[in-house]
């Protein structure tokens, strides 16, 4: 049984018709699927049985993938290159100039160029680079209905909740319990805005972590005997513009890496300012 090192291996198996009959733009934008997990080699109708046979088990990539994200961030940019960015521009909500697609990240300015080097004003790092590459890949432009659904509510969201929870909600609360001004703080410095709470929340708060994937943060403050309590909602398209774990690893989801991202990123806000938030 052979095994695909790369989504170009797999892009030389294919026809290279790009005749979109297996719903993917391009056989390239097809290959990158199969690579990541996302559809099996067998959905090309062009393929005969045998090639199929021959290489549909890609158990090695999974173990590959899940033990170098670097790696897989390297695919994502390789498969970058397949792609008009310039077509792809209007459904991500970005602009296209200098040879450029910028995308808003947390209300900064995130680039990408055709040979895949992307720059911004912020850090660079794999949390926000593979969703980043995921949406302007696969991010189907669909734009934001306002009704919030919470992960576990998000297609395969209950099976992966707990780790998600840990990583992300519970490390938000801990934030947000010790560094009061977190909230102020995420509308100022990433563009956020505070709406109205939500849910009976204390305080809700949405930020844009890429322009049409907004999250709503809701904090409940304790009262009474009972603790308080941190939710972070994504909108109910969420789950059809990016993938919320990829089958290699959770870790590596999109949907999964964006909210443990922000935990990271607001830990490391708090510590700026004096605060020791209790490790989780
Ligand atoms: S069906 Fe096969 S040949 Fe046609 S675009 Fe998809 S991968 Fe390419």
């Amino acid at each position: 049984m052979l095994r695909p090192q790369n989504a170009m291996t797999i892009f030389q198996l294919l026809d290279k018709s790009n005749c979109r009959r297996c719903g993917e733009k391009t056989c390239m934008a097809f290959a990158g699927a199969v690579f990541t997990g996302r559809r099996p080699l067998s959905e090309c109708p062009r393929l005969d049985r045998q090639i199929i046979d021959t290489y549909s088990d890609n158990s090695q990539n999974r173990y590959d993938v899940e033990q170098n994200r670097d790696d897989y961030l390297e695919q994502l940019k390789t498969l970058i290159k397949g792609i008009d960015l310039k077509a792809a521009t209007g459904g991500t909500g970005g602009r296209y100039e200098n040879d450029r697609l910028i995308i808003k990240v947390m209300g900064k300015d995130f680039s990408i160029t055709r040979n895949g080097t992307i720059s911004t004003d912020i850090h660079v790092n794999p949390w926000v680079a593979v969703p980043f590459l995921n949406y302007v890949l696969y991010g189907k432009g669909m734009d934001p209905t306002g009704d919030w659904r919470s992960f576990r509510e998000l297609a395969d969201g209950r099976e992966r909740y707990p780790l998600f929870q840990k990583r992300c909600e519970e490390q938000m609360k801990q934030v947000a319990d010790s560094y009061t001004e977190l909230f102020d703080d995420m509308v100022q410095m990433f563009s956020g805005k505070q709406v109205d709470p939500q849910f009976q929340s204390d305080i809700s708060v949405v930020l844009y972590p890429l322009p049409k994937l907004p999250i709503m943060v809701c904090h409940w403050l304790p009262e009474e005997g009972m603790q308080s309590s941190l939710n972070v909602f994504f909108d109910q398209t969420a789950d059809k513009s990016l993938d919320i774990g990829s089958i290699f690893s959770l870790d590596i989801g999109s949907i999964f890496s964006l909210g443990a991202g922000l935990a990271q990123m607001f830990t490391r806000l708090a510590r700026r300012h004096g605060f020791e938030p209790p490790s989780c």
